[in-house]
């Protein structure tokens, strides 16, 4: 669950636009936002794939994997404005995740 409750969404979507005013989407990930710059229609309304969303930089499973609390993982500086269109790219990729080192055993002591 991306936002605790519809209010606290709410809320953020007023913060990040106070915040960043008519920012381009930060992800700009699919042809469709590149294409226009990543220029996000405000007065739209979802499911309007150019409509104004906020996307978590640091994603909710990845936060709770970080141990965040959700106050922390839905805090304004965890936040940044997207377009619905490659946010919902985002959240249904595979995002590559970074492998896990083994531990070094020095083959002299095995
Ligand atoms: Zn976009």
């Amino acid at each position: 669950m991306p936002f605790s409750s519809t209010t606290i969404r709410d809320r953020r979507r007023a913060d990040v636009r106070r915040r960043d005013g008519d920012a381009p989407c930060a992800l700009q990930i699919t042809a469709d936002c590149r294409v226009v710059g990543g220029q996000i229609d405000f007065e739209a309304r979802p499911p309007h794939p150019r409509s104004f969303e906020v996307d978590h930089v640091v994603s909710s499973d990845e936060a709770e994997r970080l141990g965040w609390s959700s106050v922390e993982a839905d805090a304004l500086d965890n936040c940044q404005a997207a377009c619905r269109q490659c946010n919902r790219e985002k959240s249904s990729g595979e995002r590559p995740t970074a492998a896990i080192r083994p531990t070094y055993v020095n083959p002299r002591f095995m």
